[in-house]
């Protein structure tokens, strides 16, 4: 590091690739605003302090109401199509390569159908490509707390060509609480056999039993957070053993206190040998940036830029996508 650059410019300059955001987190106030005149809706705020003051989370609760908030102003396709122009914005500012952006369909399947729905996000990923060369592909989510609606979701999907869409893996959201990974097995069965990867969340608000879950029973390749891992030494072995990918968003467990800053296990994960990659989750809910979480690994939690540099070349290798060339010629184009 030279005395001019910063960690702060050689964390926003270094390039990424990005493997757990949500684009319903990813929704910017502007364009909420926009979008909410469109369709002739009323916001409960006008401008970005008005929104910030919004997202005091003393609750889990409290997240999803912004959350819905955003996923509400969402009528139409050309809405879809504009979140994920926007998106890409926000992936260009934090030099970011690649991503693969979770999204949850059952909220939009009300409004149009599956066809309509890709079609959209797909017209918005083109975009980003052609604007900013970066590639996104899709991970759509099925939601613990509402096994009904996701499996009629599911079936929806299953009708896909879910490659052909760009779909490189199903996730699975929500409350871990009493909503077991288990609950989903046959579905998930069912998407390993049509060749998508299992990457669902676990870990994060629930204990090791729920990582466990997801692993044996889904047979996950990829944990969405997983930080409570970090509970049972045979899980860290078989993680490390296994080499499970965990996806840490550390500003994303601060915001909702699974953990605070000082407590937050990322280097005892990166210690006890777990593979970690740093990511936001939902980065407008979470005030927060990619470049933004790498200078906390950084400055928090004991990350050389080496580190960092490595963290990035090590996602690289358990993205889902058949692309692992492409990205690592794009990373060393942008270094
Ligand atoms: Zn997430």
């Amino acid at each position: 590091m030279t005395d001019l650059q910063t960690a702060e410019d050689i964390c926003l300059a270094m390039p990424k690739i990005e493997l757990h955001r949500h684009l319903e987190g990813s929704l910017r106030p502007g364009f909420l605003l926009l979008v909410a005149a469109r369709n002739g809706l009323k916001l409960p705020f006008s401008d970005a302090d008005g929104y910030c003051s919004l997202l005091k989370f003393r609750t889990f609760a409290d997240f999803v109401r912004p959350f819905l908030m955003g996923v509400n102003c969402l009528h139409e396709p050309q809405d879809m199509l504009e979140a994920v122009v926007q998106l890409g914005e926000q992936l260009a500012a934090d030099n970011v390569v690649y991503a693969e952006v979770t999204f949850t369909p059952q909220f939009y399947l009300r409004r149009f159908s599956l066809e309509t729905l890709f079609h959209a996000l797909n017209e918005g990923r083109e975009e980003v490509r052609r604007k900013h060369d970066i590639e996104i592909r899709w991970i759509p989510d099925l939601v613990r707390n509402r096994y009904d609606v996701s499996e009629r979701c599911f079936r929806m999907l299953m009708r896909c060509d879910l490659k052909a869409q760009g779909v490189v893996a199903l996730g699975l959201g929500g409350p871990e609480e009493g909503h077991p990974a288990q609950t989903f097995k046959a579905l998930f069965d069912e998407a390993r056999n049509q060749g998508i990867a299992v990457n669902p969340h676990a870990g994060e608000t629930a204990g090791p039993e729920s990582v466990w879950a997801c692993l044996q029973d889904l047979h996950a390749v990829r944990i969405g957070h997983g930080v409570r891992s970090v509970e049972d030494q045979a899980l860290l072995e078989y993680l490390k053993i296994h080499q499970v990918m965990l996806e840490v968003c550390i500003g994303s467990n601060v915001a909702l206190k699974v953990c605070t800053e000082d407590q937050h296990p990322l280097r005892q994960l990166r210690q006890a040998g777990c593979r970690v990659c740093l990511n936001t989750d939902d980065p407008v809910l979470f005030q927060t940036t990619l470049s933004a979480e790498y200078l906390r690994a950084h400055s928090h939690h004991g990350f050389s830029i080496d580190d960092l540099n490595y963290c990035v070349r090590d996602a690289v290798d358990a993205i889902h996508a058949d692309l692992k060339p492409w990205v690592h010629t794009r990373l060393g184009d942008m270094a």
